[in-house]
Parts: structure tokens; sequence; C-alpha cells
């Protein structure tokens, strides 16, 4: 019986570990950092060992770590030189920072539809975004796998702009053999607690292979000066904020970043492993991995598929749901994530923005910008009938090995074969209730 109905969960409470994983190392690297950080002084050697750090381990030679991936996104946008009304091409489904990025440099984000096998920008459908007005294209590489760089490269270079990766979800994944974070010319990566490399809060790291680049996002990092190698002048030369990083998260991630090389391996294994066992199972859709890459797996996306079942009076959305009900009440951490593409939403219907309509309406856009759903048919489907595993409540990172894997297979075995006249059921009576 399943669990929703008061049967026996397949997977017991302490079963799953949380992300992040935290070990001795980390703990001891965090009370370092509070010996040598009194007083206060910028930047403290934790920050400059993460930023070094993290240049090595991705190959590019300017880092600078900030307090959030918002943060270190709304600095590489700084930096490509993006002004007032300039436009930014953007993937339709991603997180709101991709998009909101854009806006807090007064520009105006311009969506793309999604590839319906990666859930990356599909880059056949970038081009016919591309305007006058156009200085850069934001990728995001989705769930822990890297878009489409070669195509996207020659689209950038072909059109004169600036190609920026969002690699929030994706730190130890690799495409051709390059690592996540030097896969455009900037990158803006997130630390928060969640993602593969973890401040156990909050952090962010840019990156950039250029060093006009590297001073202008230093400026935007903070409030806008000129931080030479010595003495402060207290001179705002640019509009700036403070996107400092905080020292504690520094050094936890300088600890997490020393096996991330290691912890992204697990995730590429586990994730292999659980697709193996689900794509056998009728009802859901597990995630590719094109041959040219590899996929960290910081979501788990599924795909439901209710056509497998050969049922055909049930809405997409009841089985969602009934699955997801299910699921999680089997012990295993699931939900929808994004509802809806990010232009779907409020902040992109209203076009309020700063107030008075701005940055759309300030004089500097290209008038007749819109935001229509149904211009983003591929990302709505996919938000339509998308549940994800992974983050920091069903974690496919260590210490979670391949025989979690088999207790996540084990839920959806389950849930959509040996019970499916259960699963079934609950759906059919989510589709009376929802009408
Ligand atoms: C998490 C995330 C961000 C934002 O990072 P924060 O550190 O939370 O500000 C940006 N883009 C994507 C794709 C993300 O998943």
């Amino acid at each position: 019986m399943l669990a929703v109905n008061g049967g026996k969960p397949v997977i017991s409470e302490g079963t799953v570990a949380p992300w992040p994983y935290v070990t001795e190392e980390d703990r001891e690297a965090v009370s370092n950092a509070i010996d040598k950080a009194v007083p206060w002084h910028w930047p403290m050697d934790p920050v400059t060992e993460l930023e070094e750090a993290w240049a090595e381990f991705i190959g590019m030679p300017h880092v600078l770590a900030a307090n959030s991936g918002t943060a270190a996104l709304h600095m590489a946008i700084s930096a490509a030189g993006v002004e007032p009304g300039d436009e930014v091409i953007v993937p339709s489904d991603t997180f709101l920072a991709s998009a909101s990025c854009v806006l807090q440099a007064n520009a105006i984000p311009v969506f793309v539809d999604t590839d319906y096998e990666t859930f990356n920008i599909d880059p056949a459908k970038v081009a016919e975004h591309i305007t006058d007005r156009t200085r850069a294209i934001v990728a995001v590489d989705l769930n822990g796998l890297p878009a489409d760089y070669a195509q996207l490269r020659e689209i950038a270079d072909r059109h004169g702009l600036t190609l920026i990766e969002d690699a929030a979800q994706s730190h130890g994944a690799f495409y051709q053999g390059k690592p996540a974070g030097a896969l455009a010319d900037m990158s803006g990566a997130s630390l928060n607690g969640s993602k593969c490399l973890s401040a156990l809060g909050e952090g962010g790291l840019f990156a950039t292979w250029d060093a006009d680049q590297h001073r202008l996002a230093r400026r935007v990092l903070m409030f806008g000066e000129e931080i030479p190698h010595q003495g402060r002048d207290y001179n705002a030369r640019i509009m700036g904020w403070n996107y400092r990083i905080d020292v504690l998260a520094a050094a936890f991630t300088r600890s997490q970043l020393r096996r991330l090389e290691h912890m992204s391996q697990v995730r590429q294994a586990n994730g292999a492993a659980l697709s193996k066992i689900l794509s056998d199972l009728p009802g859901v859709r597990p995630p590719a991995v094109p041959d040219d890459r590899t996929h960290v797996y910081f979501f788990y996306p599924l795909l439901v598929q209710p056509e497998d079942l050969e049922i055909d009076d049930l809405p997409v959305e009841s089985f969602r749901d009934a699955v997801e009900q299910a699921v999680k009440a089997e012990g295993l951490g699931i939900m929808r994530w994004q509802h809806q593409p990010v232009p779907a939403q409020t902040l992109f219907q209203e076009m309020r923005g700063y107030g008075r309509g701005c940055p759309w309406s300030c004089g500097h856009a290209r008038p007749g910008h819109s935001y229509d759903p149904q211009r983003y048919p591929v990302a709505s489907e996919i938000c339509r009938r998308r549940l994800v595993l992974g983050q920091s409540f069903s974690s496919l990172g260590p210490p979670n090995d391949l025989q979690t894997m088999r207790a996540f297979a084990d839920v959806f075995h389950k849930v959509l074969v040996e019970e499916r006249d259960e699963l079934i059921t609950l759906a059919r009576a989510q589709h009376a209730r929802q009408g």
C-alpha cells in the first residue's frame, strides 16, 4: 500500500544525508578563519585563497568572490558593458536571477525558449531574438548540465556579443573537457548553501579571462571604487554595491572546494545509476546527458509522462501532483521547482520594474518589449511536467551513494509499478478536486 494511503514508507528517516556534506576539515577551516579575522580588513586571507583556488580549478585567471550568485551575475553583466536599454538574451526556464541580473543593470532581458532534451537555452532559437541593441547572452547550465557552448560561442562571435555563463548549478561539471565556470567569456556561480559548491549560507563567484572586465566587476563589488594594491581613496567611479563575501563563508567554501572533484564524480555516478533504473519505468522521463558533457545533478529533473500508462482521461497536472504526493509520502524529497517560465512571473507581466516601468519605459530601451508566456511553449511544457529530486532534500551528492540511489529508485518502482492502481486513483481524486 502507498504510504500516502497508510502503507509503510520505502525510505525511513535518516537514510538520505542532507546537502552540503560537512566534514571535520570544514569545521577546522571555519574555526581557523575566526582566529585570523580580527581585526576586520579586506580582503582577508580565506577570501583571496578561495578566489585563487577557484581560478585554478576552472583554469580562468581572474576571479572575485561575492556574497551571492545574483551579485556575481550582476557584476558580469556590468563588466560586459551592458548599459540602460541594452538587451541581453536569457533562457526562459531558469531561476529568476539569471534574468533579473540584467534588470539590475537597467537593461532588458529577452527570453529564448528551451531545448526539451537538455532543459537549456535552445541555440537554434537565439538568433531570431538578436537586435541592434543586443549586447550579451546569458547561458545557464540548468540542473548541473552545461549548455550548448559550441553553438552559443559561434552565435555570440558572429554578432559581437559577450557570452556569460550562469554556473550556479554546475560546479564540477565538464563540457568538451572544459570545466563549468570557464565555458564562456565570463561566469557567475552561486555558493548558496544548496549548491554543488556550498558556502553553507550565501556566496558567489565571478570569473573572467579579461583583466579589464575583472577591474570593472571589482568596482561593482565594492562601492564603485578602484581598489589599488595599497590604500583606498574612497572615491566612487561608478555605481557600485557592497557585494563582498563573508569571511566565514569563504573559508567554508575553500575547504569544500578541495573535495569538489571527488564530490562531482559521486554525483555523476549516482545520477547515471538512478537514470539506468528509472529509464525502464513507465510514467517518468529521466534527464538526458549528451556525450560531450557531464551532469552533476544539482537537480535531478524528471518529466512525468502519464501517456506511458495508456490512461487518456487523466490530465498531466493531476498525474504530476499525485506522483509528487505519493513519492514524498514514501520518504523521498521531491518538488516542482519553477511552476512557470520566468517571463510569466508577475515582474515581467506587469513590467513595473523599479517603478514607473523602468527600465522598459525610461527612454533608453527600444519600445515594444513584452513578455507573452505563449512564446515559450517548450519551457511551459517542461514546467507542466517537471518534478525534481536533488538540491538539499534528496541530494545526489556524497555521502549518498549507489545504495541510496537504489532506495530512490525503489520509491518510483513502488509508486509507478507495484501500486500503480492506487496512484491512478489518487490522480483521479486530484483531478476531481481540481475540477
Ligand atoms: C541559485 C541560482 C542563482 C542565484 O544564486 P544566489 O547565490 O542564490 O544569488 C542564479 N542562477 C541560477 C540558475 C541559480 O540556480
